[in-house]
């Protein structure tokens, strides 16, 4: 068929028999260098304190953690395991200590207040919840809301005065004791069904979902990113070599989002290099960081750019080490790609395009120049087929703007207990991903507009329908549409637009209320039951929702409503 775009490169055997810790701590692969074995160094480095964990540490200290969850709570087969927790050194042992018990782990947004957490924790029926120090008392609120007992409430730290049991602790228990669990394996191909995680997406429509993503997903883009990787570097054109024996990452990207369990630590263990683990972005810290734990690489947001561009603070540091940068999760300025080239010469500088629901990576940035091109997202990964749909259904030519649909070794199989949100994103074995791109003949993919409602936040999502169905809880409130609206910074807010209903409409004509202190009133709901970041950046009143004959909320008119009015001041 002339209208699929197949990816370059061959796409290496993926094994469908081992799980991800399996496949890292043991495994040899065609597209694993060999200074993996060579020069065995740190994994993971505590970024307060330099405290280094090397690869045998990590392995220990993942059995004997297994080993103390399986005789506390009798954790195994298909039990889901929250972790709800910024980065943490042991957080990769936590969730490969529940994949050697063959449960499942979801992580949930450490920002999330008891509410959303209890949300994530009915859904998956979780039977325990990690948390930080930090994440303590909101995560023993919501466990307490969903009915888990508060015993099944683990902290990663000790926590003084308290009776939580911790994971240090836990570890030390585990390896005293005698060995109760069987690490579990996996037959050949059941790789593609088991489990490893529950990441969070609301996909095209509606609240947010668990993406089930098995093992082989996970696998299969470590290798399609390793091969994309190694492919760049036997070329004659590459640039030089993006990953070696000294290669640091800072991992700063959250590891409960995809992308940065992704990005941060599967592909920096299984490439042999260390990680940095900061718990909690701070732009002064991230400087301080790079200078003087010479970072080679960073994955980063847009937000994260901006600063870098923006910040005097930049000209105090050192950034010299820093020989690869990528940014994704949501687009890029055009202009900033080029400011950045000049702030960070070494470096190689250009956007990765990913999705919750193909466990992450589609695209990366074309190695054979060192900046990436405006807008370009990248070129798509090895063992990828595209097509690029019209809004008529019929399929798009190279250079044609279309709805981008992909088929990939690392898709995952679909939102757990939602078979239409399933049957409507993942449709006759393409995943729908709801973005507005063109394809040129390079396979290269530029992201023009989002068709789905989604809304990204500093590269975070926030879903629409979360936020209008708890708009629509407040007694003054009609009918309600949240749009995202553009911002410097954080690429895009929330804004709602909201039809109020007769009984505030009649006090507002009668000069009883104050109709901004409705609006105000509409931003404190949001902002006292939900995140930070999906906080409102503005209320304005509306005499009707658009909808279609179905019913359908017709948000691109809001949309454009809300640039012309924010437009005009
Ligand atoms: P998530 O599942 O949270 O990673 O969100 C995936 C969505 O983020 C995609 O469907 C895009 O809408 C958006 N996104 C990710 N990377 C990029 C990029 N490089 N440029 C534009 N949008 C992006």
């Amino acid at each position: 068929n002339m209208s699929l775009i197949y990816a370059d490169g061959q796409m290496p055997h993926v094994p469908e028999d081992l799980t991800i810790s399996q496949f890292i701590l043991d495994g040899r692969h065609p597209t694993r260098p060999s200074w993996v074995w060579e020069h065995p160094k740190a994994w993971l480095i505590e970024e307060a304190t330099g405290r280094e964990i090397g690869k045998e540490e990590v392995q220990r200290r993942v059995y004997a953690l297994a080993n103390a969850l399986k005789m506390r709570w009798n954790i195994g087969e298909d039990d889901v395991v929250c972790i709800f927790s910024h980065n943490h050194v042991d957080y990769i042992v936590v969730v490969w200590a529940v994949h050697v018990l063959g449960g499942t782990v979801s992580t949930a947004n450490p920002t999330y207040t008891a509410e959303e957490l209890s949300y994530q924790l009915s859904l998956t029926k979780a039977r325990l919840v990690i948390a930080d120090l930090s994440t303590l008392p909101v995560a023993s609120e919501g466990v307490r809301a969903s009915g888990i007992s508060p015993g099944c409430l683990i902290s990663f730290d000790p926590v003084s005065g308290e009776s939580y049991p911790d994971v240090q602790i836990l570890i030390a228990f585990g390896s005293r004791e005698a060995k109760r669990y069987r690490e579990r394996r996996l037959s050949e191909g059941e790789g593609r069904t088991k489990l490893a995680f529950l990441s969070f997406s609301s996909g095209t429509t509606g609240k947010p979902k668990a993406v089930m993503i098995s093992h082989y997903s996970f696998i299969a883009n470590i290798v399609q990113i390793a091969q994309y990787l190694r492919l760049n570097d036997t070329q004659s054109s590459s640039f030089m070599k993006v990953y070696d024996a000294n290669s640091v990452v800072l991992g700063t990207l959250p590891f409960y989002h995809a992308y940065g369990m992704h990005m941060g630590l599967l592909i920096t263990f299984f490439l042999g290099a260390s990680i940095v683990v900061s718990p909690k972005f701070q732009f002064e810290r991230m400087l301080h960081s790079i200078q003087r734990y010479h970072i080679s690489h960073l994955y980063v947001v847009p937000p994260q750019v901006v600063l870098l561009c923006k910040s005097p603070k930049v000209k105090q540091y050192d950034l010299s080490s820093v020989t690869y940068l990528i940014c994704g999760a949501a687009p890029l300025g055009a202009e900033l790609i080029e400011k950045l080239a000049r702030i960070l010469p070494n470096s190689v500088i250009g956007q990765g395009y990913g999705m919750t629901e193909l466990a992450t990576g589609a695209t990366s940035m074309p190695l054979d120049r060192r900046v990436g091109e405006p807008g370009s997202a990248g070129v798509l990964l090895p063992g990828i087929v595209a097509r690029v749909v019209r809004q008529d259904g019929t399929v798009a030519g190279f250079n044609e703007l279309g709805e981008l649909h992909l088929k990939t070794p690392s898709m995952s199989l679909g939102y757990l207990n939602d078979p239409t949100a399933t049957a409507e994103t993942f449709r006759d074995g393409w995943v729908h991903t709801g973005d507005e791109v063109i394809i040129n003949e390079r396979k290269e993919v530029f992201v023009v507009d989002r068709i789905k409602e989604l809304i990204k936040v500093r590269g975070l999502q926030v879903a629409p329908s979360e936020l209008e169905s708890h708009l629509l809880d407040h007694p003054d409130v009609a009918d309600v549409c949240v749009v995202g609206i553009p911002d410097d910074f954080s690429g895009e807010l929330p804004f709602a637009f909201i039809v109020l209903n007769d009984g505030a409409r009649v006090d507002i004509e009668a000069h009883k209320r104050n109709p901004y202190a409705i609006k105000e009133a509409m931003m404190a709901h949001v902002a006292e039951h939900k995140a930070k970041y999906k906080r409102l950046a503005g209320v304005e009143f509306a005499d009707m929702i658009p909808k279609n004959p179905s019913g359908k909320l017709l948000r691109r008119v809001l949309r454009e409503k809300a640039k012309e009015m924010l437009s005009q001041g």
